[in-house]
């Protein structure tokens, strides 16, 4: 496995865009890093703010990593309230928003969950 920076950990996909951005072989910015979680703006918002929080280690999506590694997932969970009062949003609320196969058109194939705020919101359907 190809692994150009400190911030690799293991379990990561070589083909996978999020794991990338985890080892820093893809270039993003970054708002947030622990050794376990990575968050960084999304390249196309749909909000004001728009972050993406996700593992370092690479995980399929929500059930898996609630079948794999429930204490990693909350923490995730755990990272974005922290994120969000880091961004400022925590006064004014956000949304959080996960992506689970294909009928929620998950894109990419790596456990992320959207962090939206900045503005007021609309409606759930079809947000991200
Ligand atoms: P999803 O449809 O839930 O899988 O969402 C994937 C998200 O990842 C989309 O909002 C994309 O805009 C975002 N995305 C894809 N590639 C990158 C990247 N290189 N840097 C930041 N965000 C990305
Ligand atoms: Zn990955």
């Amino acid at each position: 496995m190809k692994q150009e920076n400190a911030r690799a950990s293991d379990g990561q996909k070589e083909d996978c865009i999020f794991c990338t951005i985890a080892n820093g072989s893809t270039d993003a910015e970054v708002v947030y890093e622990t050794d376990e979680t990575i968050f960084f703006h999304d390249i196309s918002p749909k909000a004001s703010v728009h972050v993406v929080g996700i593992t370092k280690m690479h995980v399929r999506s929500l059930t898996e990593a609630v079948e794999q590694n429930i204490e990693l997932a909350a923490q995730l969970l755990k990272d974005i309230t922290v994120v969000a009062d880091k961004l400022g949003l925590t006064e004014g609320g956000y949304r959080v928003v996960t992506n689970v196969g294909s009928n929620a058109g998950q894109e990419v194939q790596h456990l992320h969950w959207h962090i939206l705020g900045g503005e007021r919101l609309g409606p759930l359907r079809c947000v991200i």
